[in-house]
């Protein structure tokens, strides 16, 4: 058996298709966000980060390092086991309940990620409610499918967003059958936003459970960054909502809230959630400050919408093919992976800005782009070199532009 060679030509199909994939070694700098120093074989240099998910800088909030510093000082570094063995920390105990209560939910149950939760919670409920059809997005995020495909239940994939198509769906099964309408409210790539309120009405029509992934919007969206349930007023409507402690909240994990009987279910039940070490205390200490910051701070929130949207309009207005979204995200169009990932190399390269480039399959193919998310500390300047950079690249490659 040549397992080198196998190995080999797994590595070369990505390749062929121009989606292999480079980190990009960096160091942030506390208290210049969004720069950082990037490191290469050839030397070190200074560059801005334009594709980063700690989306309000809270990775680097002196609240959030104050109580992780706190808590490793007077507590130390890992938890030291599951959560049934010796890894509930007190601060553990109040995340959850800060999270449930942000949620307006009775409990929630913390995972080391937002990956997990999504695995671990919908291939749990799958298997305890038996036979459960879960109706998926089509746009659902890889954790949910992967859940979802372990739970082994039967699964129909609903056109995104699509309300006629959701209801079909759900008028066609057994009245009977255990269901579950899963989705998300930011999608991450294409920046849009569900309509939350009509597809749980629709749900609670046919009777099945509603689970929403809010990854992209909790910290960001809602009075108290609960997420767009909250903006939209429909927390009550959403039966599981799950969520990253990663992405708005700056630091790593994730959880659902719920009722308290589903929390314990997941709690009881989940290989995922048992069998791993649980978050460690000082993780659990700069979330918790985090959220509880983000609660109050709303003028955090807005100044982020608006350096998105003032972004939005620099790109349309050079003729830059970006998707008007109304979320947060950033898309920029190049349809094409080889050129996709050019692109991103030149702006790093020339002009030390650093954006992924997005190919499949985070994306269908056909629709690879750059996703910049602007945060509220990306300057003007900052944008208008982007912007200028971005033009000069275009024209050169005589890239398609907007319609
Ligand atoms: C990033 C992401 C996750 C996973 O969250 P992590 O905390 O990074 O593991 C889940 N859902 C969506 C939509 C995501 O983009």
């Amino acid at each position: 058996m040549d397992y080198e060679g196998l190995l080999c030509d797994a590595l070369n199909t990505v390749k062929r298709e121009g989606r292999y994939r480079v980190f990009a070694d960096l160091l942030r700098h506390r208290g210049s966000f969004p720069r950082a120093t990037l490191h290469t074989d050839e030397g070190k240099r200074d560059i801005v980060v334009w594709c980063s998910n700690d989306y309000l800088g809270m990775g680097q909030h002196p609240v959030v390092l104050d109580a992780m510093k706190d808590a490793l000082d007077k507590h130390g570094a890992g938890s030291g086991g599951t959560r049934n063995i010796a890894g509930t920390t007190h601060y553990h105990v109040e995340l959850e309940k800060e999270l449930a209560s942000l949620h307006q939910k009775e409990a929630a149950l913390l995972f080391t990620s937002g990956y997990n939760a999504n695995d671990a919670t919908l291939a749990t409920l799958s298997k305890v409610f038996g036979d459960c059809l879960i109706i998926s997005d089509e746009m659902n995020h890889a954790s949910m499918i992967e859940g979802i495909r372990r739970g082994k239940g039967p699964k129909r994939v609903w056109r995104h967003n699509d309300l006629g198509h959701l209801e079909e769906l759900l008028s066609q099964a057994d009245p009977n059958q255990a269901k579950i309408v899963a989705f998300e409210s930011v999608y991450s790539m294409d920046g849009d936003i569900a309509p939350i309120g009509e597809i749980c009405d629709l749900a609670r029509k046919y009777n099945a459970l509603t689970y929403l992934d809010e990854v992209h919007a909790v910290g960001l969206y809602g009075r108290h960054g609960g997420g767009v349930a909250e903006r939209d007023g429909v927390l009550d409507k959403v039966d599981i909502i799950e969520g990253t402690l990663a992405k708005g909240f700056g630091v790593m994990g994730g959880y659902i809230a719920a009722s308290s009987v589903l929390v314990d279910v997941v709690r009881s039940y989940a290989p995922g959630f048992i069998f791993s070490t649980s978050l460690a205390p000082t993780i659990a200490a700069g979330v918790l400050a985090s959220v509880r910051h983000l609660k109050r701070d709303n003028n955090i929130r807005g100044q982020h919408q608006e350096r998105s949207a003032k972004l939005k309009r620099m790109l349309a207005d050079r003729g830059l093919p970006v998707l008007m979204c109304e979320s947060h995200i950033v898309p920029v169009m190049v349809w094409d992976p080889v050129l996709c990932k050019e692109v991103a190399d030149e702006l790093l390269d020339t002009y030390g800005m650093y954006v992924q480039p997005i190919n499949y399959p985070t994306v269908p193919r056909g629709t690879e782009r750059l996703r910049f998310t602007p945060s509220p500390y990306h300057t003007d300047e900052m944008m208008e070199a982007l912007v200028d950079a971005l033009d000069k690249v275009w024209t050169q490659r005589n890239l398609k532009r907007a319609a």
